[in-house]
């Protein structure tokens, strides 16, 4: 098989509830335009709650997530990591190629290499990790899939589009979101332990108004109402072609 025909996208994010702020939009368009959509986190969401034990509330966020991808026909999956202990060692790299040997993405997206949150630098380690070396023959035990290569890697945008120094990250692609946001702001209300606690404690319903914020930002920089942004990995051996400029370009 041609990799390029295998069309297959992995969203691989450290919590649940990540994808759908940062690259829900891009994930429907993947899904409508006939891609397999996977939606994966590293760690269950046990530290997302004021009131819950840790079993009861990653249980509650793992069926959210389930739900969410489940709008759009993409698959959830979770690594079972502990909010706030994700780490880059041996066992979970190897959870991570098992997952991507599974999957089989011919593209990736992640967070950011510099984020607010050390669980999503880390993450994005190990998404560039299994991206470059899922496909070699002996980094897994899981057999070796048809369409396996590296993949188009691109990091989202790290929360509020800002590095942990202030700076306003500088995209390399933006994707126009505009018909899909209705559909990313159902996928985010599915995170509704999240979306509860948060409109108790601001009084606005401040987890969809923030996400909305972002789209609309940037949106602007591309003269359309809502978008997502992108920076492509563009280390050794990864496809150099903007593939989301390609197919979503404008
Ligand atoms: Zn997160």
């Amino acid at each position: 098989m041609n990799p390029s025909k295998n069309q297959t996208v992995l969203a691989f994010m450290a919590h649940p509830d990540d994808a759908e702020f940062l690259c829900a939009g891009t994930l429907i368009r993947l899904a409508e335009s006939g891609w397999k959509v996977h939606i994966a986190t590293v760690a269950c969401g046990d530290c997302g709650t004021t009131t819950e034990t840790p079993r009861s509330i990653a249980a509650r966020r793992t069926k959210e997530a389930a739900t969410a991808a489940a709008m759009i026909s993409a698959t959830h999956h979770c690594l079972g990591e502990r909010d706030g202990f994700v780490v880059y060692d041996k066992p979970t790299l190897q959870n991570s190629y098992d997952l991507f040997r599974r999957i089989t993405p011919s593209l990736v997206f992640t967070h950011a290499a510099k984020d607010y949150m050390i669980d999503h630098e880390i993450t994005s380690l190990l998404a560039r990790a299994a991206s470059f070396l899922y496909a070699a023959p002996n980094v897994s035990a899981f057999p070796l899939r048809e369409g396996s290569c590296v993949p188009h890697l691109y990091y989202c945008d790290p929360v509020d589009a800002i590095d942990p120094l202030g700076k306003l990250v500088e995209p390399t692609t933006l994707v126009n979101i505009t018909d899909q946001l209705e559909k990313k702001t159902e996928m985010l209300a599915c995170h509704a332990s999240q979306r509860e606690w948060l409109r108790a404690h601001h009084g606005t319903d401040e987890y969809i108004d923030s996400m909305h914020r972002h789209a609309t930002m940037r949106g602007k920089q591309m003269g359309v109402a809502a978008a997502e942004a992108f920076v492509q990995h563009m280390g050794h051996a990864y496809p150099h072609d903007d593939l989301l400029a390609g197919l979503f370009g404008e």
